[in-house]
């Protein structure tokens, strides 16, 4: 546990229990607006309770096992309610444990945070409150607006547009905030477009006023639409513009035409699907985010243990005996290291065995291990590609070899050596399983919103997507990250699109780039 807690304040708080809830801001949605405090209550959490607005995203930093529970809450379509949800989270942290709240954006800024701390209070259960970055200001700069600016304004007001203002009740004064200066943010504002900008033009403001609304801000899919107060509201319905979108009115709207970064990106509109593992997806994902990309993370595999774990633990025991120890995926390296480190507790023990690795993605990982690669293909990161670099390496007579590999790896390096006199034994660490859980928010999304491109960075992924029995969307462009994936295609009678000039995750980001350059 790495969070200091804060010892309780309440009056009433125990500090004898564990429990604990934790009021977390997750940001409007860029997986990277998370604040270091948000994501250790994450790490730590027993339960996790989470809005419509919470980027799942986040939740992949929870611990094996954690609870999640959806709570919902999109406008008027609640999943619990908010008395509800008060009950759900004082009950779960009386009865000890570790609660992690997660709300879009910042939990106390019209997320009615407050009303959950003050419920906690009241039970007298621990609490705390973990500030997020709020779309109200995190929407309009990541569409190129700031909201203060000095050549502008040095003024912010920000307001609901959830009440409706043309009736008696509503809380606010359309009067005071229509003359108020500076820079005017709603949110919750645009089945209200109307009337709200009707009331600002009633009360004095100028219809010519620039003003932007950004939907979905700080996601890959963001929409900004740019108008006046006295357009907005017809560009909103000819445009068909929803929810969820902040509302930004201003003469600080005028900067986007300046600074407008995150639209401008090169693949910025794209919708692209990655379908590793969870635990890989990462660094594919964010090479095409930062590129611009909308990414739908589809898990279609997860990697397990082999069928036969005590068979490897005895191959690994013995790994120092062979000549040579050969690695085809970075998953291979990864389980071979973590049987290697239940079983010696010094690197040394591996001995003075020579290393090959089929490309860069497996060699890093031996590289983190402050061991060298001997050899490697020079470009072709295939089996045959490295059975080629190891013959000009050496000659291959009675020579021993461990070949670490995945349960359904391609029988190519086993048979190439064999064939050229090596005695080969097939360590076998890890298998591929389709990945039926953890996916069903991105299927959802894949089906309702479809996707420009979906790639594929092994056969087994290929396989597993396939499985699912999920059409590729009209116009889903395939890319391969090299020729065994795209056979796997093929096989199914899919085209690939684009494919590699060098096999690696880089070289495959790159070739995406390029096909829409
Ligand atoms: N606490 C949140 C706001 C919750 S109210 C925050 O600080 O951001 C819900 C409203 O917030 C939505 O109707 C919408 O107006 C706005 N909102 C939240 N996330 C958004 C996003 N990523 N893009 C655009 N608007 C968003």
């Amino acid at each position: 546990m790495r969070l200091v807690f804060s010892p309780p304040t309440m009056a009433k708080a125990s500090s004898t229990s564990p429990g604990i809830c934790y009021l977390v801001g997750a940001g409007p949605g860029d997986p990277g607006l998370m604040t270091l405090k948000g994501k250790e209550c994450i790490e730590i959490a027993d339960v996790l309770v989470y809005d419509y607005l919470c980027n799942i995203e986040h939740l992949r930093y929870a611990k094996p096992g954690a609870e999640r529970i959806y709570v919902g809450k999109k406008a008027k379509d609640h999943t619990l309610t908010q008395d509800k949800i008060n009950e759900l989270i004082v009950q779960l942290t009386r009865a000890g444990k570790i609660v992690t709240r997660l709300k879009g954006g910042d939990p106390v800024l019209f997320g009615r945070g407050a009303e959950e701390a003050a419920e906690l209070a009241d039970a007298g259960v621990r609490f705390e409150i973990v500030p997020g970055i709020t779309s109200a200001i995190a929407g309009p700069a990541y569409a190129g607006i700031p909201v203060t600016h000095r050549d502008h304004c040095s003024q912010l007001t920000i307001f609901t547009g959830h009440e409706d203002p043309t009736k008696d009740e509503t809380s606010l004064d359309y009067a005071k905030i229509a003359k108020a200066d500076g820079t005017k943010v709603f949110l919750m504002g645009v089945e209200r477009m109307e009337e709200i900008t009707g009331k600002f033009i009633a009360n004095g403001a100028d219809p010519d006023t620039p003003m932007a609304l950004v939907r979905w801000a700080t996601h890959g899919c963001q929409q900004t639409l740019v108008g006046t107060l006295g357009t907005m509201a017809a560009k909103v319905k000819e445009a068909g513009f929803k929810a969820p979108a902040v509302a930004v009115v201003g003469d600080v709207v005028k900067e986007r035409a300046k600074i407008n970064w995150f639209e401008t990106r090169p693949l910025f509109g794209k919708r692209i699907v990655v379908t590793r593992t969870r635990q890989q997806a990462g660094v594919l994902s964010k090479k095409l985010r930062d590129l611009g990309a909308d990414v739908i993370e589809l898990p279609t595999i997860r990697i397990e243990e082999p069928t036969n774990l005590m068979l490897f633990g005895e191959l690994v025991q013995d790994c120092h005996t062979y000549e040579w120890i050969i690695f085809t995926s970075p998953n291979g390296v990864d389980a071979f290291f973590k049987m290697f480190d239940k079983l010696y507790q010094d690197t040394r023990s591996i001995g003075g065995v020579r290393i090959a690795c089929v490309g860069p993605g497996t060699a890093e990982r031996v590289k983190a291990r402050h061991l060298a690669v001997d050899v490697m293909p020079e470009k072709n990161f295939v089996a045959e590609g490295l059975v080629k670099a190891l013959k000009d390496y050496q000659n291959f007579e009675h020579v021993s070899v461990l070949w670490v590999r995945g349960e359904d790896t391609r029988e190519v390096i086993a048979n190439e050596l064999t064939a050229l006199g090596a005695i080969v034994d097939e360590a076998i660490a890890y298998r591929n399983v389709p990945e039926k859980e953890d996916n069903l928010e991105a299927l959802a999304r894949l089906k309702n919103e479809g996707a420009d491109m979906i790639t594929f960075t092994s056969g087994s992924t290929v396989d597993c997507f396939m499985a699912l029995g999920v059409p590729l969307p009209a116009g889903c462009k395939v890319a391969s990250i090299g020729p065994v994936t795209s056979e796997a295609v093929k096989k199914h009678g899919l085209t690939v699109d684009v494919t590699t000039e060098v096999n690696t995750i880089p070289g495959l980001v790159a070739a995406i780039e390029k096909h829409w350059a």
